[in-house]
């Protein structure tokens, strides 16, 4: 087994709520390595009678930040790890993790764009960090993120992504609203559909690199409709984020 896939002690350093279900976690490493954006860890709980539950985060923080990972988690309701992560673990907690893992969601500024970025939820993480190392590398690779949430308030990362925009280096970021979108809207305020990726993808072509994450029926229904559009079928690559739920 590689190094980076034996599990270690993580530090928790910090704990960000995001919104009212989603919190990122800091964590310092001891056997930090530079991981791929778009690459995910394993978190592994412990009970004292030894029963374990073992669950993927993707990281969201850019690989240029050394020494310590960010996991962006969803409150689920009854959900084993979330909820532990949520309500019971605090700064200074330590708990096991192994990776960084995964060689196929992955995108680095060195393999070129454009890129086109689809995110349902908290499926935004990986591709966070794909767009924090984008911006840390300075690339100016064309690129557009369409993320789909069900209102504003469930929108992760709202500032820095609009920072993000706001730098002018070739992003650029489409909100779709699915329950309820702000008074006065002019964007979104659908599901994801063949017209609103038409829309969001044209002026990248079809060959853009694709990178589609969230819920398992987002992304098989946003990766069908890609095809449908005529992007590039060999460049599109997905993540679904669940249901896991496997117990080791
Ligand atoms: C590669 C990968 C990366 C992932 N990255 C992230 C991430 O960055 N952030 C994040 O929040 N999650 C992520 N997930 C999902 C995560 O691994 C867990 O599945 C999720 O946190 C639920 O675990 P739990 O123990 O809290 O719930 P469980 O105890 O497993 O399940 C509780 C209930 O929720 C349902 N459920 C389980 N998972 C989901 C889901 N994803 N959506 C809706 N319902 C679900 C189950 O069917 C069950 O009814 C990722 C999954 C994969 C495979």
């Amino acid at each position: 087994m590689k190094p980076s896939l034996e599990w270690q002690i993580a530090t928790v350093k910090a704990i960000k709520p995001e919104n009212a279900r989603v919190k990122t976690f800091t964590l310092a490493l001891p056997h930090w390595s530079e991981h791929r954006p778009g690459q995910h860890y394993d978190v592994r709980l412990v009970a004292p009678d030894g029963y374990q539950a073992q669950r993927s985060y993707s990281i969201a923080s850019e690989p240029e930040r050394s020494g310590e990972i960010d996991l962006t988690v969803e409150l689920l309701e009854d959900g084993e790890v979330s909820s532990y992560m949520h309500e019971v673990l605090t700064v200074g907690d330590q708990i096991e993790v192994r990776g960084p893992i995964g060689g196929y969601f992955v995108w680095e500024a060195t393999m070129g764009g454009p890129l086109l970025l689809v995110a349902g939820g908290s499926g935004v993480a990986p591709l966070m960090s794909m767009l924090r190392h984008r911006a840390a590398a300075g690339s100016r690779i064309p690129a557009r993120l369409l993320y789909s949430s069900r209102t504003p308030g469930h929108v992760i990362y709202a500032d820095e992504l609009e920072r993000l925009q706001n730098a002018g280096d070739g992003l650029e970021i489409f909100h779709t609203f699915t329950r309820q979108a702000p008074e006065g809207w002019a964007g979104y305020a659908r599901r994801i559909d063949n017209q609103m990726l038409s829309e969001v993808s044209a002026p990248l072509g079809k060959l853009a690199l694709t990178y589609v994450c969230g819920p398992t029926l987002l992304v098989e229904a946003v990766a069908n409709e890609l095809v449908q559009i005529g992007m590039a079928p060999n460049l599109i690559r997905t993540e679904r984020f669940g249901p896991t739920g496997d117990i080791v």
